[in-house]
């Protein structure tokens, strides 16, 4: 240990010279040294020859490994301590283990007086080999972060000194901060090349001075390239005014921020750049970023020609739409105006002297005629309905009479093919409702008729009952059951699309056209509800739909049944069908009437003599005509026969046609004879009227008067006829004279005008369609020509056109009432009726009759 100065300074750290000249050489190392290891060597070496101690190394953190390892030695070339450094080269330390690693732990200087005999010291043997003894170390602190331990060693054994201490700690903390600044320059680089975005540095006078590779990524040159020219050269030329503009506002020291333009790709074509820029005036630079929008504009201007083709194809559609709106009145019209003719020529040709076989063909011709007819206005539904077009009616009506009508229009069907047809109506539906009675009767014919045609034994039944009911709204739930074919489960959701059947053969077997459930399901929708099927294979079918409707609350309230002496009348049922059984029950009970269904004649009989035991008659019976054992005229004739039972009333419920063939004999044992399917009003008005009271004497003339005036006495009018069809013409002029009136044809509006001028008519029927003036215009005229004069001539539209509208249109122009072809005779002197009521009050400005 007889080693010459300077490194044997054990004093030396009692110098303040030495100290300060330490500082300043570190100081200067760590700003001249771009990475903290090259500037390792230097710093050390600063500090030893400052201290006069001989070893000095640099260990850096390694946080991933939470290790120690040594950066950096510096001793003397004179002496070798390379064992000693070798063995710190190699080694790691973790916290607390050793003296980097007890520094690290306790983020404080350590000072150990001899290495040789420390407890925590592992390169103890290979210090004393070399002749290390006292070493210090001290923590190189980021804040309160460790990044790095120093440590100093030296010959002689030695104990700290507080100077010493507090001059190292200085040194640390240099570095400490050194290392700082330098992981954040480090960490700005990073982000500077990994940024997908472009990052640059531009001058004020218009170059770039450094860009980052995403810059080079995105255009496609090299750094030096886009530094070498001004970046206006990159930019469109288009864009370069606005470029300018911008770089200027950055000059002056405003911020960029969303700037958009196009700059050139070294492949020629033009990428589109946001730009944010912060500019830093005093060194005449601003500082950018920008991002390739490229994809961004091109969707968008995809996306706006987009909107502009579709808009274009809107526009087309709504114009078809218009154009196909008006292709079907069209259609609409010519297609009715000759089924005008054939219907009507058809009809009066069957009031004509005919043989049987004459009738024959021209009653086929006719049911042929409505067939068509009512194909036709299938069609044009599915038509409306394609193009939007169908509106349904809002109106008063009264729900179970529209059912129960709808229904028995087909009960001749039913009976034909020996079905039994029943109608239920839950009681608790409301009667008075608003909406379109004529489209839920023409969903109900559909699906009933349907019924009917695809069963051929059994029974059809129509189920209606209450699913939900608030103050201004009922929905109500209807079932039609049957007992036919039914639709195997694949075919079952086919069957509602247009044109569709289940079975290719039933066109040939049973007809039809496939429309009638698409339009039924689209009807359905619009009253706010479903349609679905239930059905399986030779088993029958359930269609249930569901509609809403309104409540009419302005509807006058049905009096409270005034056959109150009806209350509790005991009432016998005799059906061999459980369901009409059920729904006769259901509807007598509701009028508080005590109801027992039987199922047959004897049956029957047993029950009435048993009443009669007990002192508690019945008083009428209601019974099937037709049942397998005894029908209803034999069960009539033996409560006859019976003397005990003559005050019992009877009444019979047939099938449309069947009491006929009975004869008058039979007539006298019933008190009324309804046809099935029984409607509600007509068994109620059945039962009243078996009890009421007899009429007193006076009332006949009045009823006689009240009757006539249902029918009346036509007076002969005077009718100008405008028309243009020469068939159509002849038809009306045919229909007129036969009802006793008197008519003049002229062919189109101007001449009706002109006629209504000349000379004076009763009534005017006027076609919509003609050449040179249309009814709608001669109307307006004749309105016109008759203000202020106190006189109005009633004018009767007739037209095919049936689009929604159209009656208002036509009772806009002025006209009384409407009347759509094909003409029905019954339509057209319904509408003149109305025009001409019997108390002679001409013009009253009828309601329309279509
Ligand atoms: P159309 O009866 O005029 O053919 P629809 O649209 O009313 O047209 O009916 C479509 C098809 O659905 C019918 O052709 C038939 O195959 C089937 N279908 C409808 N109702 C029934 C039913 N109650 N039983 C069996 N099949 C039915």
């Amino acid at each position: 240990m007889d080693e010459p100065l300077p490194f044997d300074g054990a004093d030396a750290g009692s110098s303040r010279g030495p100290y300060q000249q330490i500082l300043y050489e570190t100081a200067r190392v760590l700003a001249e040294s771009p990475t903290l290891v090259e500037a390792a060597p230097r710093m050390l070496r600063a500090v030893c020859e400052g201290l006069g101690w001989p070893y000095g190394a640099l260990w850096e953190v390694d946080r991933g490994h939470n290790v120690l390892h040594c950066v950096g030695v510096w001793q003397p070339a004179s002496l070798a301590f390379n064992e000693f450094a070798a063995a710190s080269m190699a080694s790691t330390f973790t916290p607390g283990m050793g003296l980097p690693g007890r520094v690290w732990a306790s983020r404080q200087p350590a000072w150990i007086p001899d290495v040789t005999n420390d407890g925590n010291f592992p390169r103890a043997p290979i210090a004393r080999n070399v002749g290390l003894h006292a070493a210090f170390g001290l923590p190189v602190l980021q804040g309160s972060t460790v990044v790095g331990v120093m440590e100093f060693f030296n010959r002689h054994i030695l104990a700290p000194t507080p100077e010493l201490l507090a001059m190292m700690t200085t040194v640390g903390t240099q570095v400490g901060l050194y290392v700082g600044r330098k992981w954040a320059a480090d960490e700005l680089e990073r982000f500077f090349t990994l940024s997908l975005d472009m990052f640059c540095v531009a001058s004020f006078d218009g170059h770039f001075i450094r860009v980052n590779p995403a810059s080079e990524r995105m255009l496609g040159y090299s750094e030096a390239e886009l530094c070498a020219a001004p970046f206006m050269d990159f930019v469109h030329p288009d864009d370069r005014t606005a470029t300018t503009d911008a770089v200027s506002l950055a000059a002056s020291g405003a911020h960029v921020i969303d700037f958009e333009n196009r700059y050139r790709a070294s492949d020629g074509s033009y990428k589109w750049l946001q730009w944010t820029a912060v500019p830093v005036p005093k060194q005449g630079l601003i500082y950018c970023a920008a991002r390739d929008v490229t994809e961004r504009r091109t969707s968008a201007a995809r996306l706006a020609q987009l909107v502009k083709d579709l808009d274009i194809a809107r526009q087309s559609a709504e114009q078809a739409a218009v154009a196909k709106g008006e292709f079907l009145a069209n259609m609409s019209h010519e297609i009715r105006t000759p089924m005008n003719a054939i219907m009507g020529m058809t009809d009066l040709a069957l009031q004509t002297r005919l043989t049987p076989q004459q009738r024959d063909y021209i009653h086929t011709a006719r049911e042929s005629a409505e067939a068509l007819l009512t194909i036709i206005d299938d069609i044009l539904d599915v038509s409306k309905i394609e193009a939007g077009r169908l509106a349904l009616d809002r109106a008063p009506f009264q729900f179970r009479d529209t059912v129960e009508d709808a229904v028995k229009l087909l009960a001749a069907r039913a009976v034909e093919k020996g079905l039994e047809l029943a109608c239920r109506i839950s009681p608790d539906v409301p009667d008075a409702l608003i909406g379109d009675p004529g489209r839920l009767r023409q969903v109900i014919l559909n699906l009933v008729g349907n019924a009917i045609k695809f069963t051929h034994a059994g029974e059809v039944t129509v189920d209606v009952a209450l699913e939900r009911l608030t103050v201004d709204e009922v929905t109500v739930r209807f079932r039609v059951t049957d007992t036919g074919i039914g639709i195997a489960e694949a075919k079952q959701w086919d069957i509602f699309g247009a044109f569709v059947q289940a079975d290719a053969s039933t066109t040939r077997r049973y007809g039809g056209t496939g429309l009638g459930l698409t339009i039924s399901a689209q009807l359905v929708e619009m009253m706010g509800g479903r349609i679905w099927i239930e059905s399986e294979l030779g088993k029958g079918s359930r269609f249930h739909f569901v509609a809403r409707f309104a409540i009419d609350h302005d509807a006058p309230h049905e009096a409270v049944s005034s056959a109150s002496a009806l209350d509790d009348l005991h009432v016998l049922i005799v059906d061999d069908n459980a369901t009409n059984r059920l729904i006769l029950v259901e509807m007598l009970t509701g009028w508080r009437m005590r109801a027992v269904p039987v199922a047959g004649a004897a049956s029957a009989m047993a029950a009435l003599r048993e009443a009669v035991d007990r002192g508690d008659p019945f008083r009428l019976v209601l019974t099937d005509a037709l049942m397998p054992d005894v029908d209803g005229f034999t069960l009539a004739a033996d409560i006859a026969g019976d003397p005990r039972l003559a005050a019992v009333k009877v009444i019979l419920l047939t099938s449309a046609g069947l009491a006929r063939h009975r004869g008058t004999s039979s007539a006298r044992l019933f008190a009324a004879t309804l046809t099935k399917p029984v409607k509600q009003s007509e068994l109620l008005d059945a039962v009243v009227t078996a009890f009421a009271p007899p009429p007193p004497v006076d009332i006949a003339p009045r009823a006689r008067r009240a009757a006539r005036s249902r029918t009346p006495e036509h007076r002969s009018l005077r009718v100008l006829v405008a028309e243009d069809n020469a068939t159509n013409q002849k038809l009306v002029l045919s229909l007129l004279k036969h009802r006793g009136h008197h008519a003049v044809v002229v062919g189109n509006g101007r001449l009706a005008v002109e006629a209504t001028a000349a000379e004076a008519f009763d009534l005017v029927l006027m076609d919509v369609q003609m050449p040179e003036m249309g009814g709608l215009e001669a109307t307006v005229a004749i309105r016109e020509r008759e203000r202020g004069t106190g006189t109005h001539l009633p004018i009767i539209a007739l037209t095919a056109h049936v689009m929604p509208g159209d009656r208002e249109e036509c009772l806009a122009a002025g006209m009384d009432a409407f009347v759509s072809k094909p003409l029905r005779p019954a339509d057209l002197f319904a509408a003149i009726d109305q025009c001409f009521p019997v108390s002679g009050r001409l013009g009253a400005g009828a309601p329309g009759a279509a």
